[in-house]
């Protein structure tokens, strides 16, 4: 098979992962700038261009678009889409995955474990709002944060009321969630490849710190992970509509709560901290799967 596979840059550990195991089973891969993709979208005839030349010879697309590029990114797989390419995760849900909130409403819509979470426009709401998801401790995220930063732990009512004034005064989107403190600043990376989660690893957040994410000093293991934790993540994935992605989960008295549900998962962490072949998973259930006009959504 012909693979392309759509990155900012070849150099990165994932897209030279997903390189090496293609080339290794016998495909071919060919790493494609998604900003330099550009698209004629009044022919009748959808078209990819790249740097001069028609991009019509692939076989699947594996995307690998980073959260500060999703409209664009999600434009150029959806162009693909409706030249009849296979794309391992699809831009609608790729698009989905990028809004928290309303990744969370498709998750409670399926009826998936979610920490308790609000989310309120007005100021006059925000004692309500602090009540509904049990008080504090809780935690406020701006919905446009990435690696932790835009998550806040307020201890008490009164700053959960100032922080969320702030956030609010500054226009910015924020949700409000229960905190799980049982969790004890670890949570669970599920890597999820077609209907089965193929490696599992625990971020455990640095000492004094209840964010877990690698950026933030958070230290990954591996971790054999329930059957009901096992059955949630894929769950979270099915409702997301994505093939591949990592569903990050926190152990709570109430069982496993999905926080996130990413779909671009980064290979390096869950590979050094399990010693698995994810790349190579990866590519043996594209070659497994991938078929023109096989895409569910077609970009609708
Ligand atoms: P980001 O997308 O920026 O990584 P997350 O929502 O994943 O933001 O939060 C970052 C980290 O903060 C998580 O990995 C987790 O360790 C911790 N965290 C987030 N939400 C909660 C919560 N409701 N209760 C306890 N810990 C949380
Ligand atoms: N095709 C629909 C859309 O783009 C799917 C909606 C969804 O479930 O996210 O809005």
């Amino acid at each position: 098979m012909h693979f392309a596979l759509l990155s900012r840059s070849a150099s990165l550990y994932s897209t030279r992962r997903l390189l090496e195991a293609a080339e290794e089973r016998g495909h071919t891969a060919r790493v494609i700038d998604t900003l330099r993709c550009y698209m004629n979208i009044a022919s009748h005839k959808p078209t990819i261009h790249y740097k001069g030349e028609d991009l019509e010879h692939f076989d699947a697309v594996i995307p690998r678009i980073g959260a500060s590029i999703t409209f664009y990114g999600a434009a150029v797989v959806r162009q693909f889409e409706m030249m009849g390419v296979y794309t391992l995760n699809e831009s609608v849900a790729i698009t989905r995955s990028r809004d928290k909130l309303r990744s969370l409403q498709l998750l409670s819509r399926k009826g998936i474990g979610l920490p308790v979470t609000g989310f309120a426009h007005s100021p006059d709401d925000i004692p309500d709002l602090i009540r509904m998801v049990g008080g504090a401790p809780l935690v406020i995220k701006l919905l446009e944060g990435t690696q932790g930063i835009g998550v806040v732990l307020a201890e008490t009512e009164k700053a959960a009321e100032s922080v969320i004034q702030a956030f609010m005064g500054l226009k910015a989107n924020i949700m409000v969630q229960e905190y799980i403190k049982e969790a004890g600043g670890a949570d669970i990376r599920c890597f999820v490849i077609g209907d089965k989660v193929v490696a599992a690893m625990k971020r455990q957040a640095a000492p004094g710190e209840f964010r877990s994410n690698l950026h933030r000093g958070g230290q990954a293991e591996l971790i054999k992970i329930t059957p009901e934790e096992r059955s949630t993540a894929i769950r979270a994935a099915k409702a997301m509509g994505l093939r591949v992605c990592g569903v990050d989960l926190l152990r709570s008295n109430h069982g496993a709560v999905v926080m996130e549900v990413n779909s671009s998962p980064g290979l390096e962490g869950i590979e050094r901290a399990t010693g698995k072949d994810v790349a190579g998973l990866i590519i043996d259930y594209i070659a497994k799967n991938a078929a023109p006009n096989k895409n569910r959504t077609q970009g609708r």
